[in-house]
């Protein structure tokens, strides 16, 4: 596995492999690696010939509250994990190389961006778009894997690569989850392990909706108050929102009537916590 920290000699080392036809996947992450990005990684390595995997902390997607100095850091760990699920480059950059002195360009996604997520985190999805693309613009990967845990994101970066003609094949993979349900994250590690038991109910919660949903009820309220019923039994977890939009372009949806996504946002504490299922069409739709 190589280790590359410079734009040029990883560009060097990908045009190489370019030229002997060799196909290239690609996995952002902002390290502190887990189960949910080594999914990524494995299918990376399993459908490409080169899997190349970024680890770079995004300054621009943080706001100004937020925990972009105590996010968690543990490289040699990540290292090691990535090597163990078939990285063969590493993409280590800092921010003097990303985002250098007098930098002024962003990419503005101006729908997917704007519900959820992007109500609290006004320029987020902002800097995930721009750092996205030069990433994609230096890797120029045929093949980039995303998690679904990060439902909005995945979206936009495909809505980004179709709109901005990246000739990139988008791949977004299931979401890894704990034992008891809640989904993978870096930030679970803000949580005790009572608090992660507590933040289980989430997960419940969007299953519950999504037996419901199977079972006929098509309307959105309704599934939207179960959810919220449930969650706020755990008085620790404060609901930020319950959506219920088409996955295709986020639009709110009140019958269900095409796919859609269920999304949650809760936080304890000042540690905010999402995940989501997809309510999609078991036979045919009212
Ligand atoms: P991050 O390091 O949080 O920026 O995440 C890097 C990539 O890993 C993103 O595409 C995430 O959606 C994905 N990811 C994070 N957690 C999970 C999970 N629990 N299951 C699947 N993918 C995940």
């Amino acid at each position: 596995m190589l280790i590359f920290k410079e734009i040029e000699a990883l560009k060097k080392e990908i045009k190489k492999s370019k030229q002997s036809g060799k196909r290239i996947g690609f996995v952002p992450t902002m390290g502190n690696l887990h189960e949910g990005h080594l999914s990524l990684l494995r299918k990376c390595a399993d459908e490409n010939d080169v899997s190349i995997v970024s680890i770079y902390v995004n300054p621009t997607q943080f706001g100004p509250k937020e925990d972009l100095d105590k996010y968690p850091r543990t490289l040699e760990m990540d290292l090691e994990l990535a090597k163990g699920a078939g990285a063969d480059l590493v993409f280590l950059p800092d921010n003097s190389i990303m985002y250098r002195e007098n930098f002024s360009t962003y990419v503005t996604e101006e729908k997917i961006s704007k519900p959820m997520c992007g109500k609290r985190r006004p320029d987020h999805f902002r800097g995930v778009a721009t750092v996205v693309a030069k990433l994609f613009n230096i890797v120029e990967p045929d093949t980039a894997y995303f998690g679904q845990k990060d439902a909005q994101q995945a979206l936009l970066i495909k809505k980004m690569a179709s709109d901005l003609n990246f000739n990139i094949k988008i791949e977004v993979l299931p979401t890894v989850r704990e034992k008891n349900g809640l989904a993978m994250s870096s930030r679970n590690n803000y949580l005790t392990s009572d608090e992660r038991e507590k933040a289980s109910i989430i997960y419940k919660a969007l299953l519950e909706a999504e037996k419901a949903f199977k079972n006929g009820e098509k309307n959105a309220s309704k599934l939207k108050d179960l959810v919220k019923n449930i969650v706020s039994k755990e008085k620790m977890l404060k609901i930020d929102y319950i959506d219920i939009r088409s996955t295709e372009d986020l639009e709110p949806l009140e019958k269900i009537d095409r796919e859609s996504l269920l999304a949650v946002s809760a936080s304890i504490r000042d540690v905010h916590l999402i995940d989501n299922v997809v309510l999609s069409k078991v036979k045919s739709y009212e």
